[in-house]
């Protein structure tokens, strides 16, 4: 795959590569102010704004149209280039019409062949540049099967946009970053530009400083982060976006390691790994929490119907299926059997908790 270089497309030397814009364009005004003051707060190399806005539920803002498009003229006219997404031939068709500088592929359409290779049809011996977001879920071949359908239209001014992963179930993150993906990314198609979007993997302003931080260590390329001039009144993805004063403010605090921009393999495996075992660690965490909920709604049933919280059939079948499921999955019975009689012994103590304090409620 040919892969041309972000500097042919991007002004690489400002550092950290930022692109930013509101989640959403708005109104005319929202855009053209938004773009201002990135313009005198931070060193902006692309000017993002959703003009056709994917809704997880129906009767929310979906973006203004075509007419969002006569707006991010007028950024370019500030001296912006811009970009925007697109998730069908129309969109790319009126985005090329109206002259949008780069354009993305949104989450949801990574995950759709038939709507990404529509794109692609339509960008055939079109000469723009084309950032593509990781699919939803963790599936690093789709990401790879997207990017592959745009390349094989001729675009070869690509990036790709690691946004996080959709879990199930309660995270920190909105979007769980499992960075080993962009890496795994970055080891197929080492000369690909990967930029971090940590406004869609936090989902609120205090974790994108952190995400940002990281991403930068692990030699990422650049940032996509959310900007708007009144964040709260936003109409979507408010929590995640920052004003363009405190965006400034936020960049200026991140630490650059010299040469990642210029050395994409500069990755620190070791860190790499050690991230991978945090987000284990979480999950086993998060895990023992709903563990902990269950034994508690369990103790409670217990209390009330008049069953023994210990009952020695349920330990030893426990036992028994943990012991041979270790040993499906090659892991160390004697290891297993360790951490089961901890639970166990957790278990014991939190149903005795929940009825003694029934107990006392009930006096
Ligand atoms: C966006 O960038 O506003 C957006 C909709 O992102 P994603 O496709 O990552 O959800
Ligand atoms: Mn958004």
């Amino acid at each position: 795959m040919e892969i041309a270089p972000l500097s042919d497309w991007l002004p690489v030397q400002r550092q950290p590569l930022l692109i930013s814009g509101p989640c959403g364009a708005e109104t005319r005004d929202q855009v053209l102010e938004t773009a201002r003051l990135l313009k005198q707060h931070t060193s902006l190399c692309l000017f993002r704004a959703g003009i056709w806005k994917p809704r997880t539920r129906p009767n929310a803002f979906e973006g203004v149209g075509e007419t969002g498009l006569e707006w991010l003229k007028e950024v370019q006219a500030l001296g912006l280039k811009t970009t925007t997404e697109v998730a069908n031939a129309q969109h790319t068709e009126l985005a090329l019409k109206h002259g949008v500088d780069v354009l993305w592929i949104g989450a949801r359409t990574t995950v759709n062949p038939f709507s990404v290779q529509e794109i692609a049809d339509v960008l055939k011996g079109v000469d723009i540049p084309v950032m593509i977001k990781n699919p939803i879920h963790a599936d690093l071949q789709l990401w790879l099967g997207a990017i592959e359908r745009v390349a094989n239209s001729g675009v070869k001014k690509l990036a790709a946009i690691h946004r996080g992963f959709h879990v199930y179930g309660k995270t920190k993150y909105r979007n769980k970053p499992m960075w080993q993906v962009p890496i795994e990314l970055r080891t197929h198609l080492p000369q690909l530009p990967i930029i971090c979007d940590p406004s869609h993997i936090s989902g609120k302003r205090e974790l994108i400083a952190s995400v940002a931080q990281k991403a930068l260590d692990l030699g990422m390329d650049g940032l996509m982060i959310e900007s708007h001039i009144h964040p709260d009144k936003a109409l979507s993805d408010a929590q995640q976006q920052l004003t363009p004063e405190a965006l400034g403010q936020l960049i200026s605090q991140l630490v650059i390691r010299s040469g990642s921009v210029q050395n994409p393999f500069l990755i620190d495996k070791l860190m790499a790994l050690r991230n991978a075992i945090d987000e284990i660690d979480e999950d086993i965490l998060n895990t023992l929490k709903r563990r902990v909920q269950v034994i508690e709604d369990m103790g409670l049933y217990k209390k009330e119907h008049g069953i023994q919280i210990f009952q020695l059939e349920r330990w030893q079948e426990i036992l028994r299926t943990r012991s041979q499921l270790a040993e499906k999955l090659g892991l160390s019975r004697q290891h297993i059997e360790k951490l089961c009689q901890l639970l166990h012994e957790e278990s014991i103590r939190i149903q005795n908790e929940v009825m003694n304090t029934k107990l006392e409620e009930g006096k």
